[in-house]
């Protein structure tokens, strides 16, 4: 690239996760080649929620140089090897969300079909035992995946829960440390290109202007830039994802320090446990359409393990996204390019997609439009493919106790998602495309978890030797039992490690 086409500034407006974030990896990407100056004001503050993760944040981490111990100090985070759905499916259901795929690896291709064929024949035990990361949840006990391929302890994959406020802390230090400038200041407005309507700097109360090349909107739900100041609309999809109010507070911890989020089903939403050394995060997630404010924080409040540690913050979203998250030369990540809900804990996994796809797609000082097409032409695949999963929890249910459950099953879906479910019902198939964010081991896990059984399988599997394939499985069964049964207790592998929190509680 010419030197006189470079972006020389990206200017970050927002200093929640997604600011910050963003800062990580701008500067370790470009190093002192890009100016990063992030503007953050101090009186709007940030979401302070969005403590579950999923695996790719491991990747993201190794990426923009973050030492895992170092970080897992800093934020009294936890492990997390997937979701405990309580309640989901009926009142009394139970089932778990691994990130760690089932069987073993020579075998997935068709590890979910034979069992399909087994369990006709009453030959197998449920999907659910062959899972790794499902028995070292039920039993509390954690160990890092192996890389050694062919080993079994591959598929123990995990991600982290931590403390928003203290990641936040933690990315500004290593940001300042790198050099990126950091700029407290309201942003009130933006200075337009009167000729390409580009933005070229941001106007603060203080009467400063700050001006750039790239601008990233990371102002949260309010989209200063792409939302206020250059009309990005908003595609509303709360017909299908109709929960639009949280309310959260962290408590102290009573309970068993799981290596999972638990989600338990409400009969006007539902409610979060993520456990991390220091306290407890919970919230309920509901719709002021099948419920009220008061009603909803009673019943937080009436879950709490502990005492509570702070007051109940109140938050407000709608689903959906910004139509095109890069528009001229603002680029939205985080809350500014939309939010779906909290199930499945994906919001922070977009920040980190959105920045890799921005790294990718870096523009030069030309800004050709085909950069931005591309841009937004993945974003929109990736959130589509995600909202459908997010559907699936509520739509495939067997609950009709309360209004909100009778609407979410009646509710017509989208042809995307139908399709999925007809062809799985069907033959226990799924038509994934390979850069979904979810794949099988996730979808077999909601799917079965939610009640929705195959009919038959697929014809091939008839042509197996049936006493052979059970025993096979009969082996691996016996095979993970033991393996879980050396692992240690997740409390005890954060202690032996050293990975305890070097900060005060709270
Ligand atoms: C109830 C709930 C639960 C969630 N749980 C999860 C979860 O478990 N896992 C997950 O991955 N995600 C979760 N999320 C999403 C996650 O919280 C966000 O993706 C993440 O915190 C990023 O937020 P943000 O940085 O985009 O916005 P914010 O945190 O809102 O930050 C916005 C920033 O912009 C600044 N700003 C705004 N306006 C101006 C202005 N005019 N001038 C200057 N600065 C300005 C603010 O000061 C602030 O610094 C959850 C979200 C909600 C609502």
């Amino acid at each position: 690239m010419v030197k006189d086409r470079w972006i020389a500034k990206v200017v970050i407006l927002g200093g929640g996760t997604a600011g910050w974030m963003t800062a990580a990896a701008l500067s370790h990407t470009f190093g002192r080649a890009v100016e990063v100056v992030l503007v953050e004001s101090d009186a709007i503050g940030t979401v302070g929620v969005g403590e579950a993760t999923i695996p790719p944040i491991r990747t993201f981490h190794q990426m923009i140089g973050i030492d895992e111990a170092e970080f897992i100090r800093a934020t009294g985070a936890t492990f997390k090897l997937g979701i405990e759905f309580r309640g989901w499916l009926n009142e009394s259901s139970t089932y778990f969300h691994p990130f760690g795929a089932y069987g073993v690896e020579r075998d997935i291709g068709y590890f979910f079909q034979y069992w399909l064929r087994l369990k006709e024949k009453g030959q197998v035990s449920d999907f659910s035992e062959f899972s790794l990361c499902t028995l070292a949840a039920r039993n509390n006990v954690f160990a890092p995946a192996s890389e050694r391929p062919g080993d079994p302890l591959q598929h123990l994959q995990s991600a982290y829960h931590f403390d928003a406020g203290r990641y936040v802390t933690y990315l500004k230090g290593v940001c300042l440390a790198r050099g990126v400038s950091h700029k407290i200041g309201d942003m009130l407005a933006a200075e337009r290109d009167s000729e390409n309507g580009h933005v070229t700097g941001l106007k603060l109360k203080s009467g400063e202007l700050v001006s750039g090349d790239l601008f990233i909107d990371c102002s949260g739900m309010r989209a200063m830039l792409l939302g206020q100041a250059l009309g990005v609309d908003y595609e509303d999809w709360s017909r299908w994802l109709p929960m639009n109010r949280a309310c959260a507070v962290p408590c102290e911890q009573k309970l068993a320090l799981t290596p999972y989020t638990i989600s338990t089903a409400r009969p006007f939403g539902w409610q979060w446990r993520i456990p991390l050394q220091h306290r407890v995060g919970n919230g309920v997630v509901y719709s002021n359409e099948f419920t009220t404010d008061e009603a909803a924080e009673r019943s937080l409040l009436d879950g709490l393990e502990g005492e509570p540690l702070a007051l109940i913050n109140r938050i407000r979203f709608t689903a959906g996204r910004r139509k095109t998250p890069w528009c001229k030369n603002v680029v939205a990540i985080g809350l500014a390019s939309g939010f779906l809900e909290p199930l499945e804990s994906t919001s922070i996994h977009f920040i980190q997609s959105s920045i890799q796809r921005l790294i990718r797609y870096f523009p030069d000082a030309g800004f050709a439009p085909v950069c931005a097409q591309a841009f937004n032409k993945e974003a929109t695949r990736e959130i589509e493919n995600v909202r459908d999963f997010l559907i699936l929890h509520y739509h495939a249910t067997e609950r009709d106790d309360s209004e909100l459950w009778r609407y979410v099953k009646a509710m017509q879906i989208p042809d995307s998602l139908q399709e999925r479910i007809e062809l799985f019902r069907e033959r226990g198939q799924l038509n994934l495309a390979a850069e979904e964010l979810f794949q099988s081991t996730s979808w077999h896990a909601v799917l079965l978890g939610q009640g929705i059984r195959p009919r038959t399988y697929m014809p091939t599997m008839a042509l197996q030797d049936d006493a052979m394939l059970a025993n096979a499985y009969g082996n691996l069964e016996r095979n993970f039992k033991k393996i879980v049964s050396r692992l240690p207790d997740h409390a005890a592998y954060i202690k032996e490690h050293r990975l305890t929190s070097t900060m005060e509680n709270r």
